[in-house]
């Protein structure tokens, strides 16, 4: 079971009802970040974005992956090994009957994707991020 609390933001400024969600962000955005929905694999632009850049949070826009972190994962989700510092929140979540460690945008609270321990070196962890629930900004 998710708990709700998880969407809660960690910054009052982001503080917005569903409703409020709803109206802001594009459907496919919106279903993935504030209904943990999941974007199909391999339907993201960003998968073949290889220019260098920052890659946001679709909600807010607090910046959250650098694209020196980014490889190719062969999942079909846009990967990365390390998020930047502070910028992500992590829970675990049991909804396919396994734990999996659930990944949030610190300040929004809005659902990005999971992380595995499955990725490359240094950090040995994949991040496993869903393409709507990031906006590229190219340096
Ligand atoms: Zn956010």
């Amino acid at each position: 079971m998710v708990k709700p609390s998880m969407n809660n933001p960690k910054d009052p400024a982001e503080v917005r009802t569903d409703a409020e969600w709803q109206a802001t962000l594009a459907p496919d955005t919106y279903s993935v970040m504030r209904k943990h929905g999941t974007e199909r694999a391999g339907t993201s632009p960003l998968n073949n974005e290889h220019r260098p850049g920052l890659y946001a949070c679709a909600a807010c826009g607090l910046a959250l992956f650098e694209s020196n972190t980014k490889f190719d994962s062969g999942s079909g989700w846009p990967s990365f090994f390390a998020p930047l510092a502070k910028a992500v929140a992590t829970s675990t979540d049991h909804k396919l009957g396994m734990a999996r460690t659930e990944v949030h945008c610190a300040r929004c609270g809005g659902h990005l994707g999971h992380v595995f321990p499955d990725g490359p070196r240094p950090t040995g962890e994949r991040y496993c991020m869903n393409g709507v629930a990031l906006k590229f900004e190219p340096k």
